[in-house]
């Protein structure tokens, strides 16, 4: 492919002209990358970079057994999930045998927005109700639904002003910076249920509670320890369903755990996958009882043209093949771990790191300009993730603050990866950026 240094800023210069300019792309000026190898990113100037933030590719980039399984699905057959074949049956199966009992019933989509909001949807059919309740600062998606139940104003600004009126926010469970910091974390749980039994109190209860596992949007902080025992009870006893969003959280990603809800020793009501169940090929899902998804019947039927597909099912199961096969997993713990050490380490020494957030391979380096005040260091954030990207490392705020290191490599990321991104940090937090 053509690709002197004009070329890129001419095709740079097309993308701008017929892209809607919401949809923005990574730093000022990209590097053009065509190719992906593990966790490595390939410029097309020859350059090869670090990959630490593409959640959406566990087993990590041109997995040949992904590959393989897809353009031979193409080549045989691709049609939608209301034909009968083997591929979507067999798939379903084997999600619903990785997920805990009595989960055993699967819808099949294309994306974590569609998965979430379908899960809503589904929660608002099996309920005959009309609210929900979410957590402030999340994201879920960009559909109506899962759109509604989004409150991060780093994606958009607006979210608290511009949220639908059956949408009910409950705060953060940030132990870090939230309302209630530390020990006082233990507060987040009673009052959610709190703010649960008073919307049933005022004739308005909710029909679901929805909530990533692990809290994603602030970097992969650990929700407080039986945070969703309590609140998962008192959306239950107020007649409504629990919601994992697991599209970042699930899949192993947490090393300890396949499931984020794991992590908290519960079992939702309906889970939303999507994300790394495709490795990149679009792919989610919904899980949940078959009762609850029996009453989605009041909606008329189910149908996704792509959803469930034969090229999506065997996606699907080469990526379940490569969990089984290729200790990602184990993996995401032993680096996983190794790595938020060396981190930790690193922390001694460089007072603009207040905290690093996470376990396994979702973890958040978190900047303050004072550590007492925890005044969030955004600008600061912006200008290392770019001297990073100078250095070789692909990575990304996120955050209400724009301050944390989004930390959530491919899976297969090995040491020598690791110690690299967290060489190229230190020497970044030394040198200046
Ligand atoms: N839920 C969570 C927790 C997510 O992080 C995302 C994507 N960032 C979504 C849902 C939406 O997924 P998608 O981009 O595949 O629509």
């Amino acid at each position: 492919r053509p690709n002197s240094p004009e070329e890129n800023a001419t095709l740079l210069a097309r993308r701008t002209a017929s892209f809607a300019e919401v949809q923005e792309h990574y730093y000022e000026a990209p590097p053009r990358i065509e190719r992906g190898w593990r966790e490595h990113l390939v410029g097309v100037d020859g350059r090869v970079h670090l990959d630490m933030v593409n959640n959406v590719t566990p087993l990590g980039h041109g997995h040949v057994g992904v590959a393989d399984a897809v353009s031979r699905q193409l080549r045989r057959l691709n049609t939608n999930s209301r034909f009968h074949y083997g591929a979507v049956v067999e798939y379903a199966e084997r999600l619903a045998a990785l997920s805990p009992d009595p989960l055993d019933t699967v819808f099949l989509v294309n994306s974590g927005s569609e998965a979430t909001d379908l899960a809503v949807r589904v929660a608002l059919a099996a309920t005959g109700r009309r609210d929900v309740v979410a957590i402030l600062e999340a994201y879920h998606g960009w559909t109506y639904a899962s759109d509604a139940v989004s409150t991060s104003v780093a994606d958009n600004p607006n979210a608290l002003e511009t949220r639908p009126d059956w949408v009910h926010g409950v705060d953060a469970p940030n132990p870090f910076r939230g309302v209630h910091r530390g020990a006082d974390a233990a507060r987040y749980a009673p009052e959610a249920a709190a703010a649960i039994a008073r919307l049933a109190a005022d004739g308005r209860p909710p029909a679901a509670f929805i909530a990533e596992t692990f809290f994603g949007n602030a970097g992969g902080i650990p929700l407080p320890d039986g945070y969703l025992a309590e609140v998962y009870a008192a959306v239950r006893a107020a007649g409504g369903l629990a919601i994992a969003d697991e599209v970042q959280a699930g899949f192993g990603r947490l090393g300890h755990w396949f499931w984020g809800f794991e992590q908290q020793g519960v079992v939702p009501d309906v889970i939303a996958v999507a994300k790394a169940a495709g490795n990149g090929y679009p792919l989610g899902a919904v899980i949940t009882t078959r009762e609850i998804a029996a009453r989605f019947r009041s909606q008329g039927y189910f149908f996704s043209s792509t959803g469930g597909s034969p090229a999506s099912s065997v996606a699907g199961l080469a990526v379940l093949d490569a969990f089984r096969d290729e200790g990602l997993q184990r993996n995401a713990l032993e680096v996983g771990t190794r790595l938020k050490h060396r981190l930790e380490e690193l922390a001694t020494r460089h007072p603009l790191i207040g905290a690093v957030h996470g376990l396994g391979l979702y973890l958040g380096v978190e900047f303050v300009r004072d550590r007492a005040t925890l005044e969030p260091a955004t600008a600061e954030t912006a200008a290392i993730c770019d001297r990073l990207r100078e250095l070789g490392v692909i990575m990304q705020p996120t955050g209400d603050h724009q301050n944390v290191l989004k930390t959530k490599p491919p899976l297969c990321l090995d040491d020598d990866s690791a110690d690299f991104f967290v060489a190229m940090l230190d020497r970044v937090l030394t040198e200046g950026w």
